[in-house]
């Protein structure tokens, strides 16, 4: 056992889906100075984040099929466990919530267990969005309980608004925001660890089990596509259009018929885009994720959506 001084610094990551986590994640990693476990929770069941935080000097693990924060099951303690046994042991944790989850909830994992310190909860906000997701009946409480007790809110993409709704967003969040530190952000330049001021111990205190627990699973329902095959750029375009829009986010990477290498494919509501790859890996086909409302429409339908959106010489 280590001395109680050893105590690993944990940083929980939050905020709903697509408000740019795994960028943010990505920028603390590259502003380097520790090595870092970095733990991923995404709520579906293939773990798409992992694959998109870059490679460092320390282990990327993930934690799939469900939000950890209300079913903090076998799989997140083994992970645990196996963090805190590594030798050398790691310098620090940084835990990426899943897009639906309450990030406090893995926080108090932090406070309780005697070998972690927790440093801060860090919630994004996505500036265009984030108004009208606390004003949306079904998502509106999970994204306010997110924020209840973050030590700091990135409200992030504020070059996609123009002042009149920064400056609204930036009021609803510091109506359900006790700590009022909120930072701006731009997609692509997010603030490294040391430019978010130093760190105290969390305010916050850990809670005594609720009563009624939460449980995001029954909130959400994840969905997930795989094809060995590869989109029709066009096609693909009509069938994204398509979808309907219980699904809040959909993400992952696939491949185009007659091109090289593969694409990541981002979708937020009904916005999306496609960059490059910079993972390298060629030839997996397609494999996205989505997440909608629990009312969103079966497997089966969605498949057949994206389906007709796949290349004839490349079905399989
Ligand atoms: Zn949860």
């Amino acid at each position: 056992m280590k001395a109680a001084s050893a105590t690993i610094p944990v940083t929980v990551i939050g905020g709903f889906l697509g408000a740019g986590k795994t960028t943010f994640v990505n920028r603390l990693l590259a502003s380097g100075g520790s090595r870092s476990a970095v733990l991923v929770n995404d709520f579906g069941e293939i773990n798409i984040d992992a694959g998109l935080i870059a490679g460092h000097d320390g282990a990327t693990m993930t934690l799939t099929n469900g939000c950890i924060c209300c079913s903090i099951g076998t799989s997140f303690v083994d992970t645990l466990s196996r963090v805190l046994d590594a030798q050398p042991p790691f310098e620090r944790i940084v835990i990426e919530a899943s897009g639906v989850g309450d990030p406090w909830k893995i926080a108090e994992i932090a406070l309780i267990e005697p070998m972690l310190r927790l440093e801060r909860v860090i919630v994004l906000a996505d500036a265009s969005r984030i108004v009208a997701l606390l004003n949306d009946p079904q998502v509106g409480d999970t994204v306010r309980a997110q924020f209840a007790r973050a030590d700091v809110v990135l409200l992030n993409k504020c070059d996609l608004v123009d002042p009149a709704r920064f400056f609204d967003a930036e009021s609803k969040l510091l109506g359900i925001f006790p700590l009022k530190k909120i930072i701006k952000t731009v997609r692509g330049e997010m603030p490294a660890l040391s430019e978010l001021g130093d760190a105290t111990p969390s305010l916050f205190v850990a809670d005594s089990p609720e009563p009624k627990a939460i449980d995001h699973a029954e909130q959400f329902r994840s969905w997930s596509y795989r094809r060995a095959g590869a989109f029709d750029r066009r096609a693909l375009t009509i069938a994204l259009a398509a979808l309907p829009p219980q699904l809040l986010r959909l993400k992952g990477s696939c491949r185009f018929a007659g091109e090289g290498g593969s694409a990541v494919l981002q979708l937020v509501d009904k916005v999306w885009s496609l960059s490059a790859s910079e993972s390298g890996s060629t030839d997996c086909g397609i494999e996205l994720v989505g997440v909608g409302t629990a009312d969103l429409p079966p497997a089966s339908l969605l498949d057949a959506l994206l389906d007709r959106a796949l290349a004839t010489e490349a079905v399989s």
